[in-house]
């Protein structure tokens, strides 16, 4: 049974990427205003995610780790919108089986916090009281020790920590009344440090630098008709090259990161077509859209989601964005 549930998690947690997109979410949906992450080895060794949201009570740390324990059940009405956010009570199970997880947590009003290590989805022993300021820490180490394969191609291959960068980039960019920092473990310097802002575009200023910041516009498109899709889309275009390889584009669909490569591409075709020497641009959109519009693949990791009605909701963006790009053509 011990395999079984390790493939699983493996499955569920496929590179450190992974573990600290799930830990940040975690955060975030438990209120912070200010989450760091630290990493050793690119996530190999260590992934630490700290934040000063509500915490973790004493009496749900025995089952915290275990596969489906989840709080947020009641958050959601009806299971088609439990279904659009993906697996429920997974991701931290899923951690224990692959890594060693420790947790520090103090909820509001207590004197002191606890401190509980897990492994293979059960507490190793009774939470030890601690010292603990607010929030939650949570602490993966040796992620993958278990799975010699897995972690050999990941020792061999680049490692993830500009990925982890990468995406607290782009959380930092969306929730701006959030901090976030990212630092290697060790290191002075954090590689990625926002300060809550109530302006995005001071956000994407701070987290990506002026030079992307000074080439945006601002982007929006809506639909009210309940017949055809219900939509609104926000976000910046830039009108140059940002990356020299691919187009960047930071998308969020009802507050989650995804990825949707429809969308993408379909952009990419109005850059193309209306101002081709900008073919690389950087691209920030949240959409907001009925839960139930939302279809999120049936696996925990794929981010890649597909839309009712996608075909006019792409139209209707890309004729923003076209409209846009010609603006800046003239
Ligand atoms: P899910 O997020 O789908 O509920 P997880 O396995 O990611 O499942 O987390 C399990 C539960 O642990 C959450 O429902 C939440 O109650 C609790 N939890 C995890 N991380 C945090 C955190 N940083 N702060 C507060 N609660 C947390
Ligand atoms: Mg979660």
């Amino acid at each position: 049974e011990s395999v079984v549930n390790r493939i699983a998690a493996g499955e569920v947690i496929q590179r450190p990427v992974s573990a600290v997109k799930e830990l940040v979410e975690n955060s975030l949906d438990a209120g912070s205003t200010s989450i760091s992450v630290t990493v050793k080895d690119g996530g190999l060794k260590l992934i630490q995610v700290s934040d000063d949201g509500h915490g973790i009570r004493h009496e749900d740390l025995p089952i915290l780790c275990e596969r489906h324990t989840t709080s947020k059940l009641s958050q959601f009405e009806d299971l088609q919108s439990i279904q659009s956010m993906g697996f429920r009570g997974e991701a931290l199970a899923s951690m224990t089986y692959v890594g060693h997880v420790t947790v520090t947590t103090i909820t509001k009003g207590q004197l002191h916090g606890y401190r509980a290590t897990y492994r293979d989805g059960v507490m190793e022993h009774e939470p030890r009281a601690c010292a603990a300021v607010k929030g939650t820490q949570i602490m993966v180490e040796n992620l993958f020790y278990n799975m010699i394969a897995r972690r050999k191609t990941l020792q061999n291959s680049a490692d993830d920590y500009p990925k982890i960068v990468d995406l607290l980039s782009r959380f930092a960019i969306h929730h701006i009344n959030v901090s976030f920092s990212c630092r290697k473990h060790g290191a002075a310097r954090a590689d990625v440090h926002s300060v809550a802002t109530s302006s995005r575009l001071d956000a994407i200023r701070c987290v990506y630098g002026v030079s992307v910041a000074r080439n945006l516009m601002t982007i929006e498109a809506s639909d009210n008709d309940p017949s055809s899709s219900v939509f609104k889309m926000e976000g910046f275009i830039s009108n140059s090259n940002y990356a020299a390889k691919k187009i960047t584009m930071v998308l969020f669909i009802n507050d989650r990161l995804v990825e949707c490569g429809a969308l993408k591409r379909a952009i990419e075709i109005v850059y193309a077509a209306t101002l081709p020497k900008a073919s690389k641009p950087f691209i920030y959109m949240s959409i907001l859209l009925p839960c139930e519009h939302v279809d999120v693949n049936v696996h925990p990791t794929k981010r890649e989601v597909s839309l009712l009605n996608q075909e006019i909701i792409i139209e209707k963006i890309q004729s923003s964005v076209e409209s846009r790009l010609r603006n800046c053509n003239e």
